[in-house]
Order: structure tokens, then sequence, then C-alpha cells
């Protein structure tokens, strides 16, 4: 092996990147793992940096340090979320939940992929060339395996020639971090109106006296300019000061992600994967990593890959695309947050649907129909 050639190398140190080269490492701790990114570490990345306990989770059974990881932040531990037509649902998580602003929490990740020996390199990846039995990165890198783990804009997803995204499957957002006084201490804030519908405003204090605050809006048609995105903001957000506010992109899922072919994967953003309903893609992004690093070196890594991700996320991601496609309209957003708000095990359930693998069952269905009865007797 010549010494630019690698086992695997991973183009993106987000959170899919470096979880994807901390679970390869932990398949096999003597391959040579190389990770690239065009940025230099600490880095910030437009988010809302809510953190799922799933995501959590994913970590923690890859033998990362999750305490450390959140170090220096409050647990978040309710939800308050008002629906387009003001119904209100408060209710505590049955998981903690934390924010940890993404320049802390990509930074702790990377290092924890280079404690557990990968190489971080900067380099902004341009080409990416698979050939039967290696992929070439930039004409001068060689690699068993190459995983795609570089956002929402991804390189690797284009030159892999993956499908571009279906019509009403982007979202786009604006983020900025405020003083968290106007809003209580660990409770994650939603809140929405008809307006530019499907879209919605949050506020998640992050436990050292700021708030991370911002508006996200699926396009549907014109992509919103950034100055109704921010009259959006605080419009719903009454008590916001004027603040600097950085956008970005999100590629949400639909039923069926594409995530490679041959010694290509693509994970997180770069697999469209993010969770169409909430905007939900950390969770994904650690998990779908951890699973491509863990498939990069077996002998059919796709397939490998493709099915552990089927297990795991399949019947959830179909779930998700068909909840979107009905909450194209407000009025079903009222009735499950009347649902969640009366009571407390659908509100659970709704949550792992939005922050989890979740999936619509039986007794949701059961809340939805006598929310729906409620309703009506009210009308
Ligand atoms: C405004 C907003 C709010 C959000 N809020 C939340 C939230 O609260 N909770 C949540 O779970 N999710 C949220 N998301 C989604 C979440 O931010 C993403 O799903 C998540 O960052 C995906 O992780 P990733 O590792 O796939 O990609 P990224 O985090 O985007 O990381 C990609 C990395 O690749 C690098 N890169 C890009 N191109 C190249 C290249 N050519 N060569 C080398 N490196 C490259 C970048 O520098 C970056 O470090 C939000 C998204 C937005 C836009």
């Amino acid at each position: 092996m010549t010494a630019n050639t690698w086992d695997l190398v991973v183009v993106g140190a987000g959170p899919a990147g470096s979880t994807a080269a901390i679970a390869a490492l932990r398949a096999d701790p003597d391959a040579r793992v190389l990770l690239l990114d065009a940025a230099a570490f600490p880095r910030d990345k437009v988010c809302g940096d809510g953190v799922a306990p799933h995501a959590l989770d994913v970590l923690a059974d890859l033998g990362v340090d999750v305490a450390a990881l959140v170090a220096g932040t409050e647990p978040i531990t309710s939800l308050r979320m008002v629906s387009p037509g003001g119904v209100v649902a408060a209710r505590t998580f049955a998981r903690q939940a934390a924010v940890v602003p993404r320049v802390l929490l990509d930074e702790r990740l990377v290092r924890a992929a280079v404690a557990s020996g990968a190489v971080l390199r900067r380099r902004r990846v341009r080409t990416v060339v698979a050939a039967e039995d290696e992929v070439l990165v930039d004409g001068d890198i060689r690699a068993r395996v190459v995983v795609g783990a570089d956002g929402a804009e991804s390189v690797v997803r284009r030159q892999c020639g993956a499908r571009p995204a279906p019509a009403g499957t982007v979202a786009v957002a604006l983020r900025g971090y405020a003083p968290a006084d106007p809003w209580p201490a660990g409770e994650q804030l939603l809140t929405m109106t008809g307006a530019d519908w499907p879209a919605y405003a949050w506020a998640f204090p992050v436990g050292d006296g700021t708030a991370n605050v911002g508006y996200g809006q699926l396009v549907t048609g014109v992509v919103p300019t950034r100055a109704r995105m921010t009259e959006r903001l605080h419009h719903l957000l009454p008590d916001l000061a004027p603040l600097p506010l950085r956008g970005h992109r999100l590629p949400l899922s639909t039923g069926r992600p594409e995530v490679g072919h041959g010694r290509v994967l693509l994970t997180g953003d770069a697999a469209s994967l993010v969770n169409p309903l909430t905007g939900e893609g950390i969770y994904y992004a650690v998990l779908s990593g951890g699973l491509a690093g863990a498939a990069a070196l077996t002998p059919d890594p796709a397939r490998a890959y493709r099915r552990a991700l089927r297990e795991r996320l399949g019947g959830h991601l179909r779930h998700t695309d068909l909840l979107a496609r009905l909450t194209r309209r407000p009025w079903p957003l009222d009735l499950a947050t009347a649902a969640a708000a009366a009571d407390q095990d659908s509100f659970d359930r709704f949550v792992e649907i939005g922050l989890g693998a979740g999936k619509v069952n039986a007794h949701l269905l059961a809340a939805l129909a006598r929310a729906t009865g409620r309703h009506r007797g009210r009308a």
C-alpha cells in the first residue's frame, strides 16, 4: 500500500463523516482511514443545534464519550409546540435532548474520530471517480471505499450520478443566536402559523445564556427571500431583537433514499437524510455514518450498507414521507398537536417520529381520530 492509498476515505467531517470514521475503526482498528474536510475545525455549521437522545445513543454504542460531547450545555427536558391554528402542546420529553452549538459538537466529534485512529486532512474534494476495485479522489488519493459525508451540496453525490432531489423535498432555513431570557430554560419551542406553510420558527436554549433561534420553510415553488423569512421569524418570535442570521439548505428525505453504489456510500445530508417533518438531521447523520463506516470494510460495502440502513430506518422513512405529504396543508398539524396535548403517550410517539425512527401505529391513529371527533364537536 502506498502512502496515499487508504482502506476508507471519508469526504466531510461533520457528524456523518466523523461517525463513519469512528465506526470503521471500531470494526477494524488497523484500517487506514482518511477524513477530508474543506474547513479547518472548529468550524460553525448553520443548524438549530438540537441533538436528539437517539443520536447520542448511536454515538455511545460506538464508544464515544457523550457526556463530553454535551459538556457546557443544559439538558432539554420539555417541548412547547404551537400549531398553525394555535393549538398548544407543552409536555415533558420521555428522554432528555440536548442543544449543542455545532461549533462545539462537530469539533468534539472530529477529535473523537482522530483519537480512534483516523487521519484528518484539510481539503476541498472536487472529483471522485469509482473504478471496479478502487476509488480515485481528486486524482491523487486512492481508496478501497469512499464515504460521501459532504453535506447538503455534496460533490460526492453529484459525482456518483445520484438523482437530483425531487420537487418539494428541499427546505431552506435561517439561524442566529439570541439572549435566552424570553424563553424558559430547558424547553424547546416550535411555533407555526398557516402563512407560507409548511414552515416553523424555533427557540432552543443552549444553557449558556443564549438560545439558537431560527425559521425554516419547505420550498414549494419560488425559493423564499431572506427578507421574507426574516420577517416570518420575527412574526413568530415577537420577543426577538434583530440579530445576524445565516442560511442553509436542508435536503429532506423521501421514502426511498439513494445511498450510493459499489464503492461509494452516501450518508447524512449527502444522502438527503433529513427528517421531512422536523428538519432533524443529526440523528440520521450519525446513524447512517455509523452504518456506512461499519459496512465500508466488508466485501460488498454498498449492499451491506443499504441492508443495514433499510433495517434501521426503512419503515420510518416511508412513514415520514407519507406524513410530510399529508401535512402539506396545516390542519393535520392542528389535529396532531391536539392529540399530543391530550395524552402523554401520543406526544411521546410523535416525538419518536420527529426525532428518532418512530412510525405511525394504531395508538396514534386512534388518538388522531379522537382529536378529529373533539374538533368536529366544537365546530
Ligand atoms: C437552519 C438549520 C437548522 C437545523 N436544525 C437542526 C437541529 O436542530 N437538529 C438536527 O438534528 N438537525 C438540524 N438540521 C440539519 C443538520 O444540520 C444536518 O442534517 C446535519 O448537519 C447533517 O450532517 P452531515 O454530517 O451529513 O453534514 P454537515 O454537517 O453539513 O457536514 C458536512 C461537512 O462536509 C464538509 N464539506 C463539504 N463539501 C466538501 C468537499 N467538497 N470536500 C471536503 N469537505 C466538504 C463541510 O465543511 C462539513 O464539515 C438543521 C439544518 C439547518 C440548515
